[in-house]
């Protein structure tokens, strides 16, 4: 998609006619909606999914969001709903029943392998979880009664991409409906629809809201498994997005081009930095020109996000909390997408046991904010400096 219809998209889809003439879109804080005659309210509830009723299924505000976000994710509808989570739950549980299977990819969203280890199985059904980074595993793990495909390209710790163009043709074989949690890219820099795949969700608590003040979660796919996960999900467990949330998330939306442009600049130069440190080990950065799947980065994503990962030489925890602790410009967080820096040391995770993997006590994530990038790395190359001394 090029420039001008994003800026179409962004700035004036849904917008034209706003009351008084305003520039910014109302919020729609109401609950219910009311009809002029029996004849108008029969209407509406003989077609629920397209009418405003009750806002736990309709709001304008939201759906204003909802139209943007399926444009720019060239899909028929979308649905916002309260969370990233949410989403992930409502296009799982929405396509399986007792008896089925799935086949993840295993470094997916901590509450997506929640979802598939812990709790589906209560319901009967099981989940096989693959690498990704070989299309072939995701054929070798398919089983008659698999009913869906669970991606994430790339994975948000370990930065693992798989090719969605050949793990969907491979769905398509089978019959298999796909999802891919595309939160890292946005609409903006990757579209997994043209490459085959049904569903597609967001947490919109990153980039999309891009302020770090919203909670929320897009789907989006063909008007069929919308209305489907609408009907049967979104309605029955009630994530219901509010009309502010969906208001600063259309605030937030109107400089997501800009923002991602200089997130991404940022991200490859502070990734560059860091990967010429002589206390990094390594870099997880898909658009490093060392990356193991650089070339399938630059054939499947138009751009990336500025959030990485990279390990330290140490496998002290001592030096790990050294140099994190010594970081000014950084914020100790969970959770990116939004302006300011975050560091987030896997060290801090609640393991099995209490104890730390060893590939895990020294897996830096960090998000590049729009802060000066010459005090970002400054501020990293000073903590990495302490934490050797330390
Ligand atoms: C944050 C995140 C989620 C969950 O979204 P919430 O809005 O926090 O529920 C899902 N997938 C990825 C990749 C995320 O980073």
């Amino acid at each position: 998609m090029n420039e001008i219809d994003i800026g179409e998209i962004l700035h004036h889809m849904g917008e034209r006619d706003l009351p008084s003439n305003a520039v910014s879109p109302p919020i729609f804080q109401t609950s219910i909606f009311s009809f002029a005659s029996f004849d108008d309210f029969k209407k509406a509830m003989d077609d629920e999914q397209k009418s405003f009723i009750y806002s736990r299924g309709n709001n304008p505000t939201v759906n204003l969001v909802e139209l943007k976000i399926a444009a720019l994710e060239g899909g028929e509808r979308a649905k916002l709903v309260s969370s990233g989570s949410a989403a992930i739950s409502h296009c799982i549980m929405g396509f399986v029943k007792a008896g089925d299977h799935i086949v993840a990819v295993r470094d997916c969203y901590s509450w997506a392998h929640h979802l598939m280890s812990d709790y589906l199985p209560r319901f009967g059904v099981e989940t096989s979880y693959v690498d990704g980074r070989d299309s072939a595993e995701f054929e070798a793990a398919i089983r008659p009664n698999t009913k869906l495909i669970y991606l994430e390209s790339p994975t948000t710790l370990t930065f693992k991409l798989q090719d969605i163009g050949a793990v969907a043709a491979i769905a398509k074989a089978h019959g298999i409906k796909t999802v891919i949690d595309n939160t890292w890219c946005t609409p903006l820099y990757q579209n997994p629809i043209a490459l085959g795949i049904d569903l597609v969700l967001h947490s919109v608590s990153k980039y999309l809201g891009g302020h770090s003040d919203v909670v929320a979660g897009v789907i989006i796919g063909s008007d069929r498994d919308i209305s489907h996960i609408f009907a049967a999900e979104f309605q029955q467990f009630g994530t219901v997005p509010d009309p502010f949330m969906a208001w600063l998330v259309l605030r937030g939306m109107r400089t997501l081009h800009v923002r991602l442009a200089a997130h991404d600049a940022a991200g490859r130069e502070v990734a560059a930095f860091l990967e010429g440190h002589q206390a990094v080990e390594s870099v997880l950065h898909p658009f490093l020109g060392s990356y193991p799947q650089a070339e399938l980065a630059a054939r499947q994503m138009r751009g990336g996000a500025s959030l990485f990962s990279f390990r330290l030489k140490t496998r002290d925890v001592k030096k790990v909390k050294a140099f994190v602790d010594n970081l000014t410009l950084f914020k100790l967080a969970v959770s990116w997408g939004g302006y300011e820096s975050l560091v987030f040391p896997n060290a801090v995770s609640p393991f099995a046991g209490g104890i730390i993997p060893e590939d895990r006590v020294s897996l830096i994530r960090v998000h590049i904010g729009l802060e000066d990038r010459k005090l970002l790395i400054a501020d990293l190359d000073r903590a990495l400096m302490a934490m050797d001394c330390a």
